[in-house]
């Protein structure tokens, strides 16, 4: 059941790196407790069992995504050299590898120049945008809509800019009006769209925002840490399918190839549309920058050590599956989405379920009736299977509903089986209740 291919693609990889380093005398590495490490890695097993199966496709909860099997065999393997893509440095060829990789990402949102770098994390990356909108202007506020990642926020504390929520309307996404009012009083430097969000899967109005740009001036930030892929998806409906047209047209993107792009976790991206922004991460490292005078990524990154591994997955991952509309990538994705399509359209199809509205990408959120989600929750899981949940605020009372992100290619081909199970759950929960 567990993908083994990896094992052998690294194999193979090693056999080729110890060629290409042969001309340096051999040696054999020193491994403190190497006549232990086989009971270790039995008891490393054991503990990681303790876990929900994300790889299964029968867990449908949180956006959890197997690695492509070249992302881990990429990852490890790079582990050998492991490289550091804080200056090249530590890391001559992975740091390459990753400004390949980063523009591609930014040639699939139409951006041949850019500037731009992976980061550990979505959260990192956002933040990255997010200072830099507060560089560019100082004091003004940073809004983003009530169902935004919670971190936009966050990160605006940190940064101690002023930061307001805007409301969504009952799909989602931002509400217009609501912005306009905001805007109108002149104070906000950046507004974040969210193209997906975390909850429901909603995409913000772009094309509208954009036109609100033309009238108040500030900057657009996308998040599309989840939902950023989708734009190569052929069967989005028109309002998404029109926000993602004009993803280039803003000034900063961020997305999490550790989420929809096959990676291994610790791998965020950032994209800014005008490269002198990269003027204002200027530093003076007195330890790092000797070996080339060519751009080392730790100049435009606030981090300082990052995986040069994470570059050299997703670069392996893109080189097999480019980002191309139609391309093998593409198609999964639009599995997904058929998949969420199709659970939603059963679900309302079935007086015991309600849902919340048709999905935008690939999350279906939605309740029983007369049973509460949370007991659907908790006996499904004992069926194994695995769903999510999410808190929303119905007509000013927290409301918790169930919600499934069907992010694995396999989803679409197990709904069924999803769907027995979760029709055994409710009869379960229904008993219980009497
Ligand atoms: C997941 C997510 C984030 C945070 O990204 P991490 O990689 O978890 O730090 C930010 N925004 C959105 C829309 C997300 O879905």
């Amino acid at each position: 059941m567990l993908e083994t291919q990896s094992l052998q693609l690294l194999t193979e990889g090693l056999g080729h790196l110890e060629k290409d380093f042969a001309r340096l005398p051999a040696f054999t590495a020193e491994i403190p407790g190497g006549e232990r490490m086989n009971a270790v890695m039995a008891e490393v097993a054991t503990r990681m069992a303790d876990n929900f199966p994300y790889f299964h496709p029968l867990y449908a909860g949180q956006m959890l995504k197997p690695p492509h099997p070249v992302a881990r065999a990429a990852y490890a393997l790079a582990t050998w050299i492991n490289p550091n893509n804080h200056a090249l440095d530590g890391g001559r060829a992975s740091s390459a590898m990753e400004k390949e990789a980063v523009a591609q990402i930014a040639a699939m949102f139409g951006w041949h120049t850019h500037l731009g770098h992976l980061t550990s994390s979505g959260t990192i990356a956002n933040l990255e945008a997010l200072w830099v909108a507060g560089r560019l202007h100082p004091d003004k506020k940073i809004v983003a809509s009530e169902q935004a990642h919670y971190t936009h926020e966050r990160i605006s504390g940190v940064l101690r800019l002023p930061f307001a929520k805007v409301p969504a309307d009952s799909r989602g996404r931002m509400n217009l009006t609501a912005l306009e009012t905001l805007l109108a009083s002149g104070d906000v430097g950046c507004v974040v769209v969210t193209l997906g969000t975390t909850g429901m899967g909603a995409v913000d109005p772009l094309p509208e925002i954009l036109e609100l740009r033309a009238k108040y001036g500030f900057r657009i930030h996308v998040d599309g840490a989840y939902g950023g892929y989708f734009g190569l998806a052929g069967n989005l409906d028109a309002p998404a399918r029109e926000a993602f047209n004009r993803a280039g047209e803003v000034d900063s993107i961020v997305i999490d190839p550790h989420k929809h792009g096959l990676q291994p976790y610790g791998c965020g991206c950032v994209l800014f549309a005008d490269p002198a922004v990269g003027a204002l991460y200027k530093h003076d490292s007195p330890y790092t920058y000797f070996s080339s005078k060519d751009l080392h990524l730790g100049e435009i990154s606030l981090e300082c050590s990052r995986a040069g591994a994470s570059a050299v997955a997703l670069w392996a991952t893109m080189r097999l599956l480019p980002l191309w509309p139609g391309g093998e990538f593409a198609t999964s994705l639009e599995k997904s989405r058929r998949a969420a399509l199709e659970l939603a359209r059963r679900l309302a199809a079935d007086s015991r379920w309600t849902v919340v509205c048709e999905p935008e990408l690939d999350i279906v959120v939605w309740a029983p009736r007369g049973v509460s989600a949370q007991a659907i929750f908790d006996e499904a899981a004992r069926l194994d299977l695995h769903l999510a949940l999410v808190q929303m605020v119905v007509d000013g009372q927290p409301t918790l509903y169930l919600r499934s992100v069907l992010m694995k290619p396999e989803h679409e081909s197990w709904l069924d089986e999803i769907l027995r199970r979760l029709d055994q759950a409710f009869i379960l929960a229904a008993a219980r209740r009497l």
